[in-house]
């Protein structure tokens, strides 16, 4: 994996923002909750394993990641805290998971039971750690059926298994319009009070739940994500209830400047031709590196200004007109702040036709990822 430590562009995360976010989240929740902090995908951008050590020594309780991989990659990095598989895992990988201590989600009372052959067989070390998934209406994995789910309860009796925690998930929790939610809400209390003995985690709320719909979360812990990178899940729909900061920001810097002759074009397909003489500026930054190419004719900041960019954004560089002459070497921010001027991952998103959350995750591994923490 190739990591641009020698070029000047790099995303800048600020671990302590992504602690105090933490925190925050904390006070508005009942005492004692618990946090699991979601680092799937990268930490959404930022670095899996400096994000889930700063989530951890920031308050959270333990980790959820999408994939098998990630979970192990955080174990090989000495982190043994409470981690979560969102996804479903092949059955016979299960084996790993129990070894490793990593907790996995289970939609299907056939995944069990094929598991439960599989351990008379095998004889792992350990019992697996299992999170049942309820499928309240997300419709993307876990128990519809109540009786099923029962069933699947009753299974993890045997000696294999450790019954750790069940969980829901939402669709619309960043909506205004709560009649989705609460039908959502309904059909899981009724999988709640269905068994006698609830496992020791019990999660319902992601990131808007945990916004917007407080006063909904009856269960002991929260899963923390796109809010704990300071982004507001819903983009501009809804308005933040907790003083959340922006935890990264992505800079980079002019590699090369001239002067751009009237009538000449700039970049591929020359769609950019320069009505008057003007300064112009090469950055190292492209969509390789996860900068949208349909951000063609958007804006990035330059010494408090924003500058419109010229040209399509190619591979691996960009251009940009400049309101003046400035030397190779002067910060660009593509996302964040500079003197009063901000471009925030939504205003990103909203010109891209996506979402905050996907504008984080694209920022490939090329980028240099700097962190930002006080010795606290
Ligand atoms: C990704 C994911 C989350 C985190 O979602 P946010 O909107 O970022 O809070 C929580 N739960 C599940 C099951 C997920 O897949």
């Amino acid at each position: 994996m190739i990591n641009g430590r020698l070029r000047d562009t790099s995303l800048i995360v600020n671990l302590d923002a992504l602690r105090h976010n933490i925190q925050e989240q904390k006070k508005a929740l009942p005492e004692n909750s618990r946090i699991l902090a979601v680092v799937k995908a990268n930490a959404y951008g930022n670095g899996l394993i400096p994000v889930a050590n700063a989530a951890l020594n920031g308050g959270a309780n333990g980790l959820c990641v999408a994939i098998l991989d990630e979970a192990l990659e955080l174990r090989d990095n000495g982190i043994e805290a409470l981690t979560l598989v969102l996804g479903i895992t092949p059955v016979e990988y299960a084996v790993i998971a129990a070894e490793a201590g990593v907790s996995l989600t289970v939609g299907s009372l056939d995944w069990l039971e094929q598991y439960h052959q599989l351990a008379q067989v095998v004889k792992p070390q350990k019992p697996l750690k299992v999170h049942l998934g309820i499928d309240s209406g997300m419709g993307r994995i876990g128990f519809t059926d109540i009786s099923t789910f029962k069933q699947a309860v009753a299974l993890l009796n045997n000696p294999e298994f450790e019954f750790e925690g069940m969980f829901t998930h939402f669709a619309t929790a960043d909506s205004p319009d709560a009649t989705y939610f609460d039908h959502q809400v309904q059909c899981w209390q009724k999988f709640v009070a269905s068994i006698d003995h609830l496992p020791p985690y019990v999660h319902m709320a992601n990131s808007a739940t945990g916004l917007w719909h407080q006063e909904t979360i009856t269960a002991n812990t929260i899963r923390m994500g796109i809010s704990m990178y300071g982004q507001n899940p819903s983009g501009h729909d809804l308005k933040l209830t907790l003083d959340l900061q922006p935890v990264s920001s992505l800079v980079s810097s002019i590699a090369f400047v001239k002067k751009l002759k009237a009538g000449r074009s700039v970049s591929y397909g020359a769609t950019y031709t320069a009505a008057k003489d003007e300064w112009l500026a090469t950055l190292p930054i492209g969509y390789a590196d996860g900068y949208p190419r349909c951000m063609t004719g958007y804006k990035v900041l330059v010494d408090g200004q924003f500058c419109e960019i010229a040209g399509r954004v190619c591979m691996d560089q960009m251009m940009i007109r400049l309101p003046k002459y400035y030397p190779v070497g002067t910060p660009v921010v593509l996302m964040g702040k500079s003197g009063e001027k901000e471009i925030t991952a939504n205003d990103l998103a909203e010109q891209a036709g996506t979402i905050n959350y996907e504008i984080l995750t694209n920022i490939s591994n090329r980028v240099h990822r700097v962190y930002q923490q006080s010795n606290d």
